[in-house]
């Protein structure tokens, strides 16, 4: 089998899940006694990852809060900067692309009377900033949620740009890194964003751990409410093996961000060249726009069937895993124009760290010969 869909999760790096293994038996006190030293190691050890992570993305420690992942990330922020000023400011905007962990909290948040924009794409999958500024400029909103990178395409929107749009008119910025990390240098303090989320299983940490960033000096209403662990944001005990685990992956991410982005490039050119050169008519999305590198997602229009079921030896995908298990073309290829047929018979093939050239050519080898048994 030859795994192609690093962007819906990662294999935990196995030297982490070693430590964590550890941390969970042997270090397993409540960080919350303070009062014994196996307490206060294990609150030092949620401090060292938070440092961890802030390093990797450019934060002061005091500014990350853990959480079960990007979507409880999502959700928190997005309900607590609506809770609290959707009185004065009722419009919460996405872009019409976003992750299901965004635009179903917006969704909700409409349900609960806020009013809910999509900004349109174009068929590149870039933001449309004059959308977004005549939205601002129509009503008082509160927040705006665009995504870093898209999960599907891989496509880059340009964030600095869009903040101060966003700033001018008074309206918070929320980004959603969840796909950036580790593949792409970056630094929220420069991107200017208020908020931002991250997953620790996107890149090589344990699955159900995330976090998110809020800027030093603005308010958020928690999600979760009890103990007030994580500074009243994020009660519960911590999971301390989790944490442990995304602070190693978000520290070897920092070190190893440039290598891994140079390598991604390679195998992408690789793959897309082979591809190109024998399927004409062959569309890589978003490929006329700055995009991830690892990230190819292939359509062929007019493909007479399941091209992904041409595939038995690699384990890729048709876009998000949500989408996947509703059986539904892709929202985000839909709203770049595609049709929905072409957009349910697409293949995303992401790669990841341990992807080798061998492979590469191995999955362009085998979505050349399926798309010929399906006619092509
Ligand atoms: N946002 C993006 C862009 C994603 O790709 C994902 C993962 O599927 C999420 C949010 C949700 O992350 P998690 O699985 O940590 O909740």
């Amino acid at each position: 089998m030859i795994y192609a869909d690093y962007n819906a999760t990662t294999p935990c790096d196995r030297k982490i899940a070693e430590r964590m293994l550890e941390i969970q038996c042997d270090e397993f006190v409540n960080p919350s006694n303070r009062a014994s030293l196996s307490g206060r190691r294990a609150r030092g050890l949620i401090d060292t990852a938070r440092e961890q992570l802030a390093k990797a993305v450019g934060a002061y420690p005091d500014e990350l809060v853990f959480t079960s992942g990007a979507t409880e990330a999502a959700n928190t922020i997005i309900y607590g900067v609506m809770q609290r000023l959707m009185s004065e400011r009722p419009r919460i905007l996405t872009s019409a692309i976003e992750h299901p962990a965004v635009c179903m909290p917006a969704d909700f948040c409409a349900q609960s009377g806020a009013d809910w924009v999509e900004i349109r794409v174009d068929n590149q999958g870039r933001l449309d900033m004059a959308h977004l500024q005549a939205s601002l400029q129509e009503k008082p909103t509160a927040l705006v949620c665009v995504m870093a990178a898209n999960n599907e395409t891989g496509v880059l929107q340009n964030i600095p740009e869009l903040v101060r749009i966003a700033h001018d008119a008074g309206a918070l910025v929320f980004c959603d890194m969840t796909q950036i990390l580790g593949k792409l240098p970056f630094n929220v303090h420069t991107d200017g964003v208020d908020f931002a989320c991250f997953s620790a299983h996107k890149c090589y940490g344990p699955k159900g751990v995330g976090a998110f960033y809020k800027r030093r000096g603005l308010s958020l209403s928690p999600l979760i409410r009890g103990g007030g662990q994580e500074e009243n944001l994020r009660s519960g005990t911590e999971n301390v093996a989790g944490i442990a685990g995304f602070g190693m992956a978000a520290d070897q991410a920092a070190r190893e961000v440039n290598q891994r982005k140079a390598k991604l490039q390679r195998l992408t050119r690789t793959l897309e060249s082979q591809l190109r050169a024998h399927l004409p008519g062959l569309v890589i999305q978003s490929s006329e726009a700055d995009r991830l590198p690892g990230t190819s997602m292939c359509s062929l229009p007019n493909i007479k069937g399941k091209w992904l079921a041409q595939l038995p030896g690699i384990i890729a995908s048709s876009g998000s895993a949500c989408a996947s298990l509703q059986g539904k073309p892709s929202h985000v290829l839909r709203e770049m124009g595609v049709e929905p047929e072409t957009a349910l018979r697409s293949i995303r093939i992401s790669l990841g760290s341990p992807s080798t050239e061998a492979e590469v050519r191995a999955i362009a080898s085998q979505m050349i010969a399926g798309a010929e048994k399906l006619g092509f």
